[in-house]
């Protein structure tokens, strides 16, 4: 497979000369991928639901491959699509998830470079599972799965888990050569936590009402992906936080007149970045988006034994992880809670066709809201391809039900 790497060479060039630590991020994370692919050094996947720290302690360039196509629309809107493509005409079926059909499409591209093993912890669906299984076998490069329980407060189920990601460490260090150094694994975490401490007061303030903020905050989510337990990781969310506070001491607010407050209960549509923006212009603010919703505590970096456990933990809380592989109580749970926390006055769910889970239990979803009288928007568009539902069809549905929520 042939090196087809200039669109993720552009986006570098141009963000490797930015100050503002958001893009600093992004460069340093695709700086480190072009040296691993020009020094021949290892490359580990691993999906948004694995963070790198193992990766970054090991010092082995990690690619989270959501992240990887989601950057490269920055320079081509059509660099997932095109992805996408050459899946389907590969034989891969139209109903798998966008994210993971752009992921093997990629590969089969040389849009991203081939990885030298793949780590994976089962969540949060289904499709995740297939996907690093095909690349693995489309790139002959070693796969380890880490098995999540269904139900992960029965009885020996943590220390199922737990043992689970103890393996992947030791799958790493075989394939990778390297051996765990458990000072620099404690080092790593502690700037992870640092910059976990950060974004969960970025979302505390949220809550405020009105809010100062409207959308996702980008700086957790990518943080998350490319730059957890690296200083860059750390310093793009300190310096949202840092803004945040700022408006809020200056009493910015993210419409003048706060009319109503609508919890977005998935990930953002990465193609439409005006899509909340348009959202403000009817006065609405969205201040929950669930791809940055991480309640967790700090790792405890005590001991190596106490660091995998707490690591194992926390990456059961991962944004969707949590809420999408087991019951589907904690997803109607989390629901019921954000609209709470975040002093909700409706929910706008705009489902992922890829997400069979979630579209299968719309009946669920819709019986919570009503029991409690939320006002609910449930509506198919995806979050990668934008060929599925239209920018004007979102805005068409979203400005109905918000002129309804807004009159009531
Ligand atoms: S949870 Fe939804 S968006 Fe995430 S990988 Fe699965 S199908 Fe795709």
């Amino acid at each position: 497979m042939s090196d087809n790497l200039q669109v993720h060479r552009s986006v570098y060039e141009v963000l490797n000369g930015a100050q503002e630590p958001g893009p600093r991020l992004i460069a340093n994370w695709l700086g480190g991928v072009l040296d691993a692919v020009g020094k021949g050094k290892p490359i580990a996947y691993h999906p948004f639901t694995t963070f790198s720290e193992i990766m970054v302690a090991l010092d082995v360039q990690p690619i989270c491959c959501e992240a990887w196509d989601m950057v490269g629309l920055q320079v081509d809107p059509d660099h997932a699509i095109k992805s996408i493509d050459t899946a389907h005409e590969a034989g891969i079926p139209p109903e798998l998830c966008s994210f993971d059909k752009a992921i093997i499409g990629s590969v089969m591209r040389g849009t991203m470079p081939p990885p030298s093993m793949i780590a994976q912890s089962g969540m949060p669906c289904q499709n995740a599972y297939i996907t690093y299984q095909a690349v693995s076998a489309l790139t002959g490069a070693p796969l380890y799965v880490c098995d999540t329980p269904y139900n992960t407060d029965e009885e020996g189920a943590l220390d199922y888990w737990v043992k689970q990601y103890k393996g992947m460490i030791s799958f790493l260090e075989e394939h990778s050569g390297k051996k765990m150094d458990y000072d620099r694994l404690r080092e790593v975490l502690e700037e992870s936590n640092r910059c976990v401490e950060y974004w969960l007061e970025a979302m505390e303030l949220l809550k405020l009402k009105p809010a100062p903020h409207s959308g996702p905050l980008s700086q957790g989510s990518l943080a998350g992906m490319m730059g957890f337990g690296t200083p860059e990781g750390t310093a793009a969310m300190k310096a949202l936080l840092d803004e945040l506070k700022d408006k809020v001491s200056k009493g910015e607010t993210a419409v003048p007149d706060e009319k109503a407050r609508v919890i977005w209960f998935h990930f953002q549509v990465f193609w439409d970045n005006t899509l909340m923006g348009f959202m403000n212009e009817l006065g609405a603010v969205v201040p929950y988006v669930l791809f940055d919703d991480f309640r967790v505590e700090p790792v405890d970096t005590s001991t190596p034994e106490r660091m995998i456990r707490s690591m194992a933990w926390r990456a059961l809380q991962t944004p969707m992880g949590k809420v999408g592989r087991g019951s589907f109580d904690a997803f109607i749970e989390d629901l019921l809670y954000a609209v709470d926390e975040w002093k909700g006055d409706c929910v706008i769910l705009g489902a992922h066709p890829g997400c069979k889970w979630v579209t299968g239990a719309y009946g669920l979803i819709r019986d919570a809201c009503r029991e409690r009288g939320i006002p609910l928007l449930l509506y198919d568009v995806d979050l990668v391809d934008r060929r599925i539902t239209s920018a004007e069809e979102s805005r068409t549905r979203i400005e109905q039900f918000l002129t309804t929520v807004i009159d009531r």
